[in-house]
């Protein structure tokens, strides 16, 4: 027999930490709320028949946000066979609450209280015995990041679901809430399965939408439901909601008070709430922020000395994919006696150009290296934190920096993390800036042109890391005055986690995951593409007649790019390196490593054996300019996501006008960016000569400042938040 548990808890509990002990798996420990929108699903390691399922971080089982509505109706409408309670030890308060309602269920709940290790550390002494007792369920105390305790708590859930074992309600509400609850079971006990009687009984005296929908009531029966609720309302003169919520919480207090002793607060603050007070400060917290965003790319893709990411990269392509790699394949391919063809695609077509994507990887894992200890540390959780501070000038909230976080990684779970903000036009334009924000894919193009072009810059890479943040507050600044997006942010709740020796299990595997997607990609969408493209630019018409061209500035490819280049010609890409960029940008659609591999396939035509590794970079920078090059990887960063973040848009937005506007936008938006910079930047280095385009640019950008400063659509009253979260 298959037994199910549910892993639930608040954000940040800890259940994604305990997922993975008991499953064995690499699940993303992401320390903020709303990572987990999906649901996930493993085996108990060691018991085949049982499935264990990570649901999102949730506070309540109401329906107002995404992860309720998605833990909610996993819970009531697939049924676990137990519910794993995942509780913070240290919050157990406000943990409880949810307990008290996933106990209402009707569902076997085992609670296990986390992070003891903390809360022993604190001095504080839970009785687990009479806590479970006065729960009316099991309750044991584990370390999810220890490894203590969880498979035994597990083990007591399955013990439980075999047994199929309901404990004994809490008497959590009095005597006037009880006897209207009554009132509402007997009304309805002919509608809803026995072990969900108290569960939906309190969601009707809540009047809870959804519940009223699903049960389908006769107007007689809505008519008395709300007596009920009417009568218990003035008798404790307060409305129901409130008083369900109110006396959960004097039960919990009473419970905790009686069978949790907790050390006296010491009233000095703690050492996180005094590095916070520094780090989240008012005038320091951005320029700090900005200095360890440097550091971290000075170390990944800085000049050489300091930088042991671009040390490993210089090795890897200067030595593995410069010398070893093509000097085995040359070996390799030469006693095999392949014909020229052969060669040449296998030496100039794939490891050309899957050699000069592979090459990044050092700076690639350095970066996300450094990203996932910041994370684990807690500090990106006061970067939400700041950035709210920020957004919320022009009306986003915190809660939309989250999914560009994640976008830091990839794109495509940075906006699906999108779906965790209830407000529609808040989400959608999350959904549309998201893809500005530079991902793993996008670093190979910095690294190149940092590298390559300005010497290792530090400030290169820098700069397009904020360039992305400042594409995300520009756009969110220019479509908040247009009604579509017009509004108030939403409330942004999120807790600060106390910071933490990050877990080397918990980085080392973030930094993996995001690295090996990379490499996966490397070995099969771009060495498709390198096949493909090294076709592509070798052969053409020479004379009428189709074959091998000698030049792939006569490629079919060539021709084909130069027709299309002159878009963009305004952007400054001239010349030979015309199609070469051209083909490079429609590459990057399909993965913006792409772009990299078509720049080492396309450089590599010379054919010479002897350090291509620093020829091909060499060559780049011969066809491009400082600020042409600058240009170009702007435009690359912000243009139109891959073909997979177009898809996750498509899905997120459910509409295809808006899946067209999102797209467009960013087009748009990076193609008015990158002209501006390379016709006025140009003039400055003699790159660009004045002329149309620079009159052109200085009317793009003073329209951009207009639309920056504009007085915009100013909402009224009742289109202040959304219901969901204003309105309650
Ligand atoms: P989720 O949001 O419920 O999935 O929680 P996570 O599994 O992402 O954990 C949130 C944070 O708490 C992570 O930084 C974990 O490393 C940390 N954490 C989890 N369990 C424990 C524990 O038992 N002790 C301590 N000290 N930290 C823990
Ligand atoms: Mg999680």
């Amino acid at each position: 027999m298959e037994i199910k548990i549910a892993l639930a808890g608040n954000p940040n509990s800890g259940k994604t930490t305990l997922f993975n002990s008991l499953t064995g798996s690499n699940q993303y420990v992401g320390n903020w709320p709303g990572v987990t929108v999906e649901k996930k699903e493993g085996h108990l390691k060691g018991h085949k028949n049982v499935i264990i399922q990570d649901l999102p971080g949730i506070y309540s089982l109401s329906p107002y946000t995404l992860e309720e509505v998605v833990a909610r109706s996993y819970l009531v409408n697939e049924r676990p066979d137990v519910i794993l309670n995942i509780i913070d030890g240290t919050n157990i308060e406000r943990n409880l609450y949810l307990t008290t309602q996933l106990i209402e269920l009707g569902i076997p709940v085992v609670v296990a209280i986390n992070m003891m290790d903390l809360v022993r550390k604190k001095g504080d002494v839970i009785d687990t015995r009479k806590l479970g007792e006065a729960l009316g369920c099991q309750v044991v105390e584990i370390s999810a990041l220890k490894g203590e305790g969880g498979i035994k708590a597990a083990e007591k859930a399955v013990g439980l679901a075999e047994k199929k074992h309901y404990g004994e309600l809490p008497k959590v509400f009095n005597g006037e809430v009880e006897r209207a609850l009554g009132n509402i079971e007997n009304l309805v006990h002919n509608k809803v399965e026995e072990g969900y009687l108290r569960w939906y009984s309190i969601k009707l005296f809540e009047r809870d939408e959804k519940v009223i929908e699903k049960l389908k009531l006769d107007s007689v029966t809505m008519k008395q439901l709300e007596n009920y609720i009417k009568e218990c309302e003035d008798a404790l003169d307060d409305d129901s909601e409130s008083i369900i919520t109110n006396q959960r919480y004097v039960y919990i207090s009473e419970v905790v008070g009686k069978n949790v002793k907790k050390k006296a607060e010491k009233g000095t603050l703690s050492v996180s709430d005094k590095i916070d007070q520094i780090v989240t400060n008012r005038v320091l917290a951005l320029p700090i922020f900005a200095v360890i965003m440097f550091l971290i790319y000075s170390i990944a893709m800085g000049p050489w000395k300091i930088s042991i990411g671009t040390m490993g990269t210089d090795f890897a392509n200067d030595v593995i994919f410069g010398e070893w790699v093509p000097g085995l394949v040359d070996t390799a391919l030469n006693s095999l006696g392949v014909s020229g063809w052969l060669y040449g695609l296998i030496q100039d077509g794939i490891v050309a150009g899957v050699g000069a994507v592979l090459g990044f990887v050092p700076q690639m894992l350095v970066l996300f290296f450094l990203l996932a200890i910041l994370e684990d540390v807690g500090y990106m959780a006061r970067v939400a934190f700041i950035m709210d501070r920020i957004f919320r000038r022009f009306g986003l909230s915190g809660k939309s920096f989250i999914p560009m976080l994640v976008a830091t990684g990839c794109g495509v779970p940075g906006i699906m993390a999108s779906r965790t903000i209830e407000q529609e036009r808040d989400r959608k334009m999350t959904i549309i800036t998201t893809g500005f924000i530079p991902c793993g894919a996008k670093m190979p193009i910095i690294g190149l042109f940092a590298g390559a072009i300005f010497g290792g810059s530090a400030w290169v890479a820098t700069s397009a890391f904020f360039i992305g943040i400042a594409a995300v507050i520009i756009s969110g600044i220019v479509l908040k005055k247009f009604k579509a997006f017009a509004g108030h942010p939403a409330p942004f709740v999120m807790e600060l986690p106390s910071y933490h020796v990050p877990s080397m299990g918990n980085v080392l595997r973030a930094t993996w995951e995001r690295g090996w997607s990379f490499i996966k990609r490397a070995g099969t969408i771009i060495l498709l593409s390198s096949i493909i493209l090294w076709f592509l630019q070798g052969y053409g018409f020479t004379n009428g007649a189709f074959g091998p061209v000698e030049d792939n500035n006569s490629s079919l490819l060539a021709v084909v790019g130069n027709a299309v280049a002159w878009i963009f010609a305004p952007l400054g890409w001239l010349g030979d390196m015309a199609w070469k960029a051209t083909v490079a940008t429609v590459t990057g659609l399909i993965a913006k490593e792409e772009v990299v591999m078509t720049f080492g396939t396309l450089y590599h035509y010379a054919g010479e054996l002897s350090e291509e590794g620093e020829e091909i970079w060499n060559l780049v920078r011969g066809d491009f300019g400082a600020v042409t090059a600058y240009s170009f990887m702007i435009f690359n960063l912000l243009c139109a996501p891959c073909f997979a973040a177009m898809g996750a848009i498509k899905r997120e937005m459910n509409n295809g006008k808006w899946t067209a506007f999102a797209i467009g936008y960013m087009c748009l938006f990076a193609y008015v960016i990158s002209m501006i910079v390379y016709q006025i930047g140009g003039l400055f280095t003699g790159e660009a000569s004045f002329g149309v385009g620079t009159v052109a640019a200085v009317v793009l950008l003073a329209g951009l400042l207009y639309l920056l400063f504009r007085k915009g659509y100013q909402p009224g009253k009742d289109e202040k938040g959304s219901l969901a979260v204003e309105g309650k």
